[in-house]
């Protein structure tokens, strides 16, 4: 046992920590909450934010899911292209 804790705080201390920027400038270091990156106090809580596939925002889809998936395709496909033509 190291330190002075009688307790096992070991996943505490190595838990994820919300990044939020707090009004100093710092990040927030609160625990994030399970499976996301911010604490309950940034975002995190339960029900917060809008479920997946809510068109409630929607101004000209430049960032939805599909969007998103559609570039990360010609990405890649443009990738392989030029690594082939690198090979001729
Ligand atoms: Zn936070």
């Amino acid at each position: 046992m190291t330190g002075h804790h009688s307790r096992n705080t070991a996943p505490m201390i190595n838990s994820p920590r919300c990044g939020a920027k707090t009004r100093k400038g710092t990040p927030c270091q609160a625990p994030a909450v399970a499976g996301k990156l911010r604490c309950r106090m940034h975002g995190g809580a339960a029900g917060s934010g809008a479920p997946k596939g809510n068109s409630n925002a929607l101004k000209h889809g430049l960032y939805t899911a599909d969007a998103k998936e559609m570039r990360r395709f010609v990405r890649e496909l443009s990738q392989k292209t030029k690594e082939i033509i690198d090979d001729i």
